[in-house]
């Protein structure tokens, strides 16, 4: 089947720390480690596993600082190369093994990209304290090989399917997965939604780590889809406070208003008007920006992880507020943590998503967030701009890369299509 692979290697990663800062053509074109082109299909490796069809994969932001070497080294122990990209997955069962008992041929599914204890082989008693309590995101096996055989060989270490070497991820024609990584998608929700449930669900679990919720107001900082999508999930979870959206450009703000937003404001001027707002008086120290006390935002989701946003949120956050870290914030050089302490800040970090307390029950982040976007009904599929076939991968890459040029906020690939 055609797929779209990547190898990581300390020559192409000193390679491509230097084209990244060329141009994202040479990062996606021939001289990187990215490979579109016939690979072998996994047979199934057990009884409870499928056979999926894949109908839509999204581009993530990290995917493209995969790409173009920007995210940190440090994961790479707890992934495996070469490996078909993709973790954003939207897909259609084509195979079960004798097994299965929660999905069937012919339903659409969106797919868990974490791999868990259970997936890698190990028995019940043998599963890590992650994955016993439904936190196989944080799964502390990640770094071994599991027992399970995939082909002849051992699965590979990796946390997700999408970074992984033995189990190819959605950009791809095909791909396998264990039945605990589906979630059958009703008929209400369309292709273009059912496809964002990944990215959505990296909201939805912040959002429901963030009760209980206070009166607000909240700042969201980011203007891509998990921004966007942060806002929508804090509605669905109940959120009632103000939310005021930090967002760059006029269609990306057009879409923050659509899914919750109460107001949107630009980075500067515009954000220091919405701190004022909220009760705060500006200082200007000797040197560097300004900084302020009264008032604050006692929730802030920042989306984008730079040196500017984490600084940004530090000073913009109330005494004892939090301040969520979504934004994928890996190196970054000389950060002022001054009012970490100096405000009794609460910096918390999420990763994926998992079983969540919802409604008096325990359900699945993904389960919760499909079963709200059937509820509530909303726009979501306008952050999807562009998609295209799995050939086109390059220009899809690049289009994701380029948002203030393409205005894209949501790429994705249909290797469906021809
Ligand atoms: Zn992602
Ligand atoms: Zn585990």
């Amino acid at each position: 089947m055609q797929a779209v692979s990547f190898n990581v290697t300390i020559p192409g990663y000193l390679l491509g720390k230097g084209l990244g800062k060329l141009t994202e053509s040479a990062v996606f074109g021939g001289l990187s480690g990215l490979r579109y082109g016939n690979i072998t299909e996994p047979s199934l490796p057990a009884d409870d596993w499928v056979r999926l069809e894949i109908l839509k994969a999204g581009i993530c932001g990290s995917d493209v600082g995969t790409l173009t070497f920007k995210t940190s080294p440090a994961m790479e122990p707890f992934s495996s190369f070469p490996a078909v990209l993709g973790h954003e997955i939207l897909a259609r069962v084509i195979e079960v093994g004798g097994a299965v008992r929660s999905v069937e041929p012919g339903q659409r599914v969106a797919v868990s990209p974490v791999i868990s204890c259970k997936m890698r082989g190990f028995r019940a008693e043998e599963e890590c304290p992650s994955c016993s309590t439904g936190w196989p995101a944080t799964c502390e096996q990640a770094g071994e090989q599991g027992r399970i055989l995939v082909g002849d060989e051992p699965l590979l270490r990796g946390m997700t399917v999408g970074y992984h070497g033995s189990l190819p991820g959605g950009w791809a024609e095909r791909m396998i997965a264990h039945e605990t990584q589906l979630f059958p998608v009703n008929d209400s929700l369309n292709d273009r939604t059912a496809a964002l449930i990944e990215p959505l669900a990296v909201g939805m679990h912040a959002a429901l780590g963030s009760r209980p919720f206070g009166s607000g107001p909240a700042l969201i900082i980011g203007s891509g889809p998990i921004a966007l999508g942060a806002i929508w999930s804090l509605r669905a979870a109940g959120y009632q406070g103000e939310i005021i959206a930090q967002i760059k450009r006029a269609h990306e703000a057009e879409i923050a208003l659509s899914l919750g937003a109460s107001d949107v404001v630009s980075p500067g001027d515009e954000a220091r008007q919405a701190i004022v707002n909220t009760g705060a008086s500006g200082y200007m120290p000797i040197l560097g920006n300004e900084v302020y006390a009264g008032g604050g935002f006692p929730l802030i989701l920042d989306c984008v992880g730079s040196r500017q946003t984490i600084e940004q949120a530090l000073r913009f956050a109330a005494p004892r507020g939090r301040i969520v870290m979504l934004g994928c914030a890996a190196e970054i050089r000389k950060i002022d943590l001054t009012f970490m302490w100096a405000r009794e800040l609460d910096v918390r970090g999420y990763v994926c998503y998992g079983i969540e307390e919802w409604r008096g029950e325990r359900k699945h982040t993904f389960q919760i967030t499909h079963d709200m976007l059937v509820e509530t009904g909303a726009p979501v599929q306008n952050m999807v701009t562009h998609v295209y076939p799995l050939a086109q991968y390059q220009q899809a890459l690049s289009t994701a890369a380029t948002r203030s040029k393409t205005g894209s906020i949501k790429v994705l690939l249909d290797p469906t299509a021809r």
